[in-house]
């Protein structure tokens, strides 16, 4: 038996929180549509594919929950700083520790 480990394309860590790009943006969705619909809109998942399977679609993914995560944060900072910090407190996969150097 034995875990596939695979590594994000992105930052090539091993992905140890198998959540897909599509079933997260689906959640995050869900928040920013509370507040800002217009940014939402813009929030869309897509399927890279690859050697590890989501948790809870069960499709291929190869990018992980934190890199995604990363993006759509910039995305939301560049719009609304408010938002980004409640996206934080709710996305948080170890987004804080990049974001330290940060002006957060
Ligand atoms: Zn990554
Ligand atoms: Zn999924």
């Amino acid at each position: 038996m034995g875990a596939i480990t695979s590594c994000c394309v992105e930052c090539d860590q091993p992905i140890t929180n198998p959540i897909c790009a599509s079933c997260l943006s689906e959640e995050m969705h869900i928040l920013v549509h509370e507040t800002r619909p217009d940014l939402a809109k813009h929030i869309v998942g897509f399927h890279f594919g690859g050697e590890v399977n989501c948790i809870k679609c069960q499709k291929g993914m190869s990018l992980c929950a934190h890199c995604f995560s990363k993006d759509i944060y910039e995305y939301i900072k560049e719009n609304d700083s408010m938002l980004a910090k409640e996206f934080v407190n709710r996305f948080d996969f170890d987004l804080r520790v990049d974001l330290i150097s940060d002006a957060f």
